[in-house]
């Protein structure tokens, strides 16, 4: 087991090996890149495409099992991004999705207001200082440079805890000087477009800020084509865009970015009950993926924190390095009573009660909602995952020693970065290689094994290099098992398996080789 100290990530190493193995990159980099936009390489799109996968599987096709001992029924839906501006309307989109912002005048960058923090003297006079949350380190430096004093002596804030008359005195995080934060004010965070050829209000659509909405006006549908029973559930992944006043901290809150929502519709009486077990099974889910729980928390929501209508609202909390000692957001879960199916009724004219056969009555279904960010889910998975290790080199005996992310390695040994995922989850499966590339009956029967196993699974093949330089390729993309063609393979049909985080290794035959690799979680 590491310590805090050794699994602590920053987002740079993380950042770096994204763009050096083919995880993540920044959008349009070559144009200079768009703020809050990333796109995702070949092993990035395997390791999200197999959350996305995992999610699909144990929420809609295998869901769990219910609290009175049923498998609970989900359905699967794919909407569209863009709706009729009516749904955004009814949502309390458009009228209320704002956040607080502050502009710094001077280097014209823009803050969510409630993401600032303020350094004041404690004394009352001079002036203060703000930072982004998770930045007091520069606050508190720029305290001792500028003003020559102690941060001990300062008191920090909210920023819209601020009194407007102290905004004179305050130096943004970006400026050379104090007065250039503007007051805080709300900034809606849909994106706009047009429809059709008119670009007048009248052609005015939005680019949807979360899939929800979409079940909801497709919850009619459902109903009434797929002959489903209360309570029931409606399941969506894709894209949704939000027009972030700080999108920040790599892929955690980008400007597009994909979700994985559940609407679990059920009789009102028991809501309660349903809202206790999603919050609990969500958690378990995570953990499942190979998350460690102590990285993993449940957070109630306060009352005061809650919207009107809803009674409950907890979250799942995921300890990323970047808040570390704390923890961030991964996924909500909300009791939202009946307002979403109101507001559709109200707004649409149309009835959405749903109609119970066998006791011949009509209710207006009651909602808990599990929604969950697929590409934040993939940072928990890249972070969750990265490890460095300090492994002898030649003569140095002994096993290898846990390294402290980023530092150099002692005498004697050599770094291996290693990305522990899940079997189920990594980019690529398995990686084939001949011993020598130079040996044409080891390549072909290598070629083979590789065209063999890759109908069924992601499949490197790599010939290039000693054979440990490629176990330490594999190793930092995460591939769990690779297997050599060497010279005994040739003669009676076995390959060695090595594993990636024991790095032990294993004779296999090649016949047994499929079953071998599945009992092992592929
Ligand atoms: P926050 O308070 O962090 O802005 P939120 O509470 O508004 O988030 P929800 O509307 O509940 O978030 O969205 C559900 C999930 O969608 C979040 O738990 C998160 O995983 C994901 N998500 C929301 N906004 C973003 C974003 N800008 N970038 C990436 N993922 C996001």
């Amino acid at each position: 087991m590491q310590n805090d100290k050794t699994t602590k990530i920053s987002l740079d190493i993380l950042t770096g090996l994204c763009k050096r193995r083919g995880f993540i990159f920044q959008s349009s980099e070559i144009y200079g890149g768009l703020n809050g936009f990333w796109d995702y390489g070949p092993l990035g799109t395997e390791l999200k495409n197999n959350l996305r996968d995992a999610w699909w599987q144990d929420m809609v096709r295998s869901p769990p099992v219910g609290p009175d001992g049923e498998v609970v029924n989900i359905l699967g839906l794919d909407s569209s991004i863009i709706q009729n501006p009516r749904v955004w309307e009814a949502s309390g989109h458009v009228g209320g999705f704002n956040d607080p912002m502050s502009d710094c005048r001077e280097s014209k960058s823009r803050y969510r207001a409630d993401h600032l923090l303020v350094y004041l003297p404690a004394s009352g006079d001079g002036h203060g200082f703000a930072c982004l949350t998770g930045n007091e380190a520069d606050a508190e430096k720029r305290i001792r440079k500028q003003a020559k004093a102690d941060p001990s002596a300062y008191k920090v804030i909210p920023f819209p805890e601020l009194n407007p008359a102290d905004l004179a005195r305050v130096w943004g995080p970006d400026a050379t000087g104090p007065g250039t934060l503007t007051e805080p004010r709300q900034f809606n965070l849909m994106f706009k477009t047009y429809i059709g050829a008119a670009s007048g209000e009248d052609n005015l659509a939005y680019l949807r800020p979360e899939t929800a909405q979409g079940i909801f006006t497709n919850y009619k549908h459902v109903v009434d084509t797929m002959r489903v029973k209360l309570p029931f559930g409606i399941a969506q992944i894709g894209k949704s865009f939000r027009n972030e006043v700080t999108p920040r901290n790599f892929i955690f809150r980008s400007r597009e970015f994909e979700q994985m929502e559940l609407e679990w519709f059920c009789h009102p009486d028991e809501a309660q009950k349903w809202y206790d077990f999603w919050v609990a099974e969500r958690l378990k889910w995570w953990e499942s993926l190979g998350i460690r729980a102590e990285y993993l928390q449940r957070r109630d929501h306060d009352p005061d924190e809650l919207a009107h209508y809803s009674t409950a609202c907890a979250d799942v909390e995921y300890r990323y390095g970047f808040t570390d000692p704390e923890y961030g957001e991964l996924e909500g879960v909300a009791h939202r009573g009946d307002y979403d199916l109101t507001q559709h009724q109200t707004f649409s004219g149309t009835k959405l009660e749903y109609f119970d056969q066998e006791t011949n009555t009509r209710v207006l279904p009651h909602v808990i909602e599990p929604s969950s960010g697929l590409t934040r889910g993939v940072l928990v998975l890249l972070n969750e995952a990265y490890r460095e290790e300090f492994v002898p080199k030649g003569d140095t005996e002994g096993g290898p020693l846990e390294a402290v992310p980023g530092s150099q390695p002692p005498e004697g040994y050599e770094k291996r970065v290693v990305m522990r995922f899940a079997p189920r989850l990594a980019p690529v499966k398995v990686a084939v290689f001949p011993l020598l590339k130079n040996r044409p009956e080891l390549v072909e029967k290598a070629k083979t094994l590789h065209a063999d196993l890759r109908r069924e699974w992601a499949v490197d093949y790599d010939q290039t290099g000693a054979i440990g330089r490629r176990y330490r390729r594999q190793d930092e993309i995460g591939t769990p098992f690779c297997v050599t063609i060497d010279f005994d393979s040739l003669e009676d049909d076995t390959v060695t398996v090595r594993e990636r985080d024991s790095m032990g290794q294993e004779r296999v035959a090649i016949g047994d080789l499929r079953a071998w690799l599945r009992d092992r979680g592929l």
